[in-house]
């Protein structure tokens, strides 16, 4: 029964724990590039590698994967940092692939001393065109075979200012004919002379991600290096570098040798959006999104500022699971999930989207009642709040018909309806403009109508959320469609701009909120009664409230 459950990932571990491996120890890591905001998909991998360490005792570090300085910065670390700790999660220790440079470049060393290195000195172009295909062995460099020395002296020479990007580059002499392309004299370090953020101007020469990436894992004693499916080819030459590194050092096989283990699992996608960062950098820099946390965004920060929780996302990742099979994910099927988890937590509050004035002409003027309302039905602990009621109102224009039909159990002329929280009142009339535009709806209320009075349990079929006109606040509300209009956009082949929704963000300028819902605060989760959840915007002050809609309380997407 339990062992059902375990995702391949974890039967594996657990295989290897029952073999004794690494006397019991498990130890995993997360390895971002911070070369951009962490997004859905990166949380897929979070879960997976803190997940996993968390349920077996052991220990995850994070690792900033920073071998290319041209596209890393400082400010990625910071959001990173801040990321994981939202979603959860607690890592032992932070590294970084830059203090390993130094380890990388004696490996190399001594990889060049003992054959197995060269420096080849031709363009990436003719590198690519020389590797064959898989049916068909590559052609061998024609610097494959210069001397040991030349090599040493180049190899020093690559790792100073006076050599241009692209001269020359470090290759491993594998083999040239092997069907795993991989193995074709791979490269192991390229020219970069971006200052790095860590390391400045001390180095030129830099590691390669498959030179890097093993080789870091082993020396903080990774157990099990956790990825994605598209590094499965990339798996031997992982195994072989370790290989090496441990002939390197003199160590022999055993089996508390620390020999890390890759295991791949398959990548989040999601319909109607993109998780490329070369193409969420190009929304940002050509601001067709405002920013990386744009609430359209499918990064954790703009999933944050909409106001989605972190449970919801974790909850929506265990539900997909771990396979070896990519697909495409419903991006309905976390709506679901951020709805589920927000009905247990948002607090319920009144907001009136689309206003129309309603004035209660037998309530009278200038007189206030303040009336109990309940925070979170699903919540007792949550408590109350007083929401004040008073003659003039604000209702949804969509909630009044002048001619209803009989099934329409909102305001219309004639008819009863119940106030949330407050009274029941009938509908008497409405005013219009000029051009037939409805200005104001009138009705009277019955006094002994409150919940809890006589006259309150006559079957009314409506219930409608209001807020005072006269004690309420305005605010801009933001409401947010798919982002892209296509259901896959990586597999189209117009390019990614073309296909972005134009109406993805609507702002709605003149909405009136209660009193209660204008102290809220980003991070507080909320549900606009009847509409959907919201949260305050990261913009928003009490000047100017801004609420961000999370979701609507049903699935408006599937058909
Ligand atoms: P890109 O290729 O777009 O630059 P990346 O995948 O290389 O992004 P990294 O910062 O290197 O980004 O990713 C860190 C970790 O997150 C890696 O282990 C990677 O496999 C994992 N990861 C990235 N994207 C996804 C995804 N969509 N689903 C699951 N895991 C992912
Ligand atoms: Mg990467
Ligand atoms: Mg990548």
């Amino acid at each position: 029964e339990e062992k059902k459950s375990l995702s391949f990932v974890e039967q594996l571990v657990e295989s290897d724990l029952a073999e004794g491996k690494n006397g019991g120890r498990i130890q995993t890591r997360f390895p971002p590039e911070p070369n951009g905001y962490l997004h859905i998909g990166h949380a897929k991998a979070i879960c997976m590698d803190f997940g996993v360490a968390e349920k077996y005792n052991g220990i995850c570090n994070l690792r900033f994967d920073d071998t290319n300085p041209s596209k890393e910065d400082t400010e990625y670390v910071d959001s990173i940092l801040n990321d994981i700790k939202w979603l959860g999660f607690h890592w032992e220790n932070v590294y970084y692939a830059s203090d390993y440079f130094q380890q990388l470049w004696d490996f190399a060393v001594w990889m060049i001393k003992e054959g197995k290195a060269y420096i080849d000195e031709q363009s990436s172009e003719m590198i690519a065109e020389q590797k064959g295909t898989p049916t068909q062995p590559g052609t061998p460099s024609p610097y494959r075979d210069r001397p040991i020395e030349e090599n040493l002296k180049l190899f020093n020479k690559m790792n100073t200012p006076d050599v241009e990007e692209g001269s020359m580059v470090l290759r491993a002499k594998l083999d040239m004919a092997n069907p795993n392309m991989h193995f074709r004299d791979p490269i192991m370090y390229r020219i970069i002379h971006t200052p790095h953020h860590r390391t400045g101007t001390k180095w030129h020469a830099y590691p390669m991600y498959d030179f890097a990436h093993g080789q870091s894992d082993f020396f903080e004693g990774v157990t099990h290096s956790i990825c994605t499916l598209e590094f499965v080819p990339h798996r031997p030459l992982y195994d072989k570098f370790i290989d090496e590194l441990k002939a390197y050092k003199g160590e022999t096989e055993n089996i508390n040798d620390n020999r890390p283990r890759q295991i791949e699992f398959n990548r989040l996608n999601l319909t109607y959006t993109v998780m490329s960062k070369r193409k969420l950098h190009a929304l940002v820099d050509e601001h067709k999104v405002n920013g990386w946390d744009d609430p359209r965004m499918p990064t954790i920060c703009g999933m944050r500022r909409r106001g989605y929780s972190p449970e919801s996302i974790r909850n929506f990742i265990k539900s997909i699971g771990y396979t070896k099979f990519d697909a495409l994910n419903d991006m309905a099927l976390l709506e679901a999930a951020v709805r589920d988890d927000l009905n247990k937590r948002a607090i319920r509050v009144s907001a009136v989207v689309n206003p129309v004035k309603l004035v209660i002409t037998n309530y009278p003027e200038g007189q206030t009642e303040e009336m109990e309302a309940i925070n979170n039905p699903e919540n007792e602990a949550d408590g109350s709040h007083m929401i004040t009621f008073s003659r003039n109102l604000w209702i949804e224009r969509e909630d009044f018909m002048e001619d209803a039909p009989k099934k329409f159990f909102r305001m219309t002329p004639g008819k009863e309806v119940r106030l949330k929280n407050a009274y029941i009142v009938k509908c008497t009339g409405c005013t219009k403009d000029e051009n037939g535009n409805i200005t104001e709806i009138q009705a009277e209320y019955d006094p002994i109508s409150k919940s809890g009075m006589e006259g309150a349990n006559r079957k009314v079929k409506g219930t409608l959320h209001w807020v005072s006109a006269d004690y309420c606040q305005k605010a801009e509300v933001r409401i947010y469609d798919r982002l892209f209009n296509v259901e896959n956009p990586s597999a189209d082949e117009r390019d990614f701009r073309e296909l972005l929704n134009p109406d993805s963000l609507t702002i709605i300028p003149e909405c009136y909120v209660e009193k209660f819902a204008a102290e809220k605060k980003p991070g507080e989760y909320l549900q606009f009664q009847r509409i959907g959840y919201f949260m305050a915007d990261l913009s928003s002050t009490p000047d100017h409230l801004v609420f961000n809609k999370t979701v609507g309380l049903k699935d408006t997407w599937s058909k």
